[in-house]
């Protein structure tokens, strides 16, 4: 299984879109809880990691290009 990696900043696509037609969401706060908000309207939505990570389809903008090697 491959391990998604996202950092705070980053821009990703969602499996599924907002409803006012976009999917691209910025990622605003890391934690136990993941606030991301939505490139197109400014709507901000506040995720569990878990349920984060298991709606994420992939990064689209990378803010910092660091990879890990875990
Ligand atoms: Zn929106």
């Amino acid at each position: 299984m491959q391990r998604k990696e996202f950092g705070l900043g980053d821009v990703v696509q969602m499996k599924k879109g907002h409803p006012c037609g976009t999917n691209a969401w910025k990622v605003i706060r890391m934690g136990m809880d993941i606030r991301m908000k939505c490139t197109g309207c400014d709507h901000s939505v506040l995720l569990p990691r878990t349920r984060f990570e298991q709606r994420l389809k992939k990064v689209l903008i990378s803010a910092k290009k660091v990879e890990s090697q875990e």
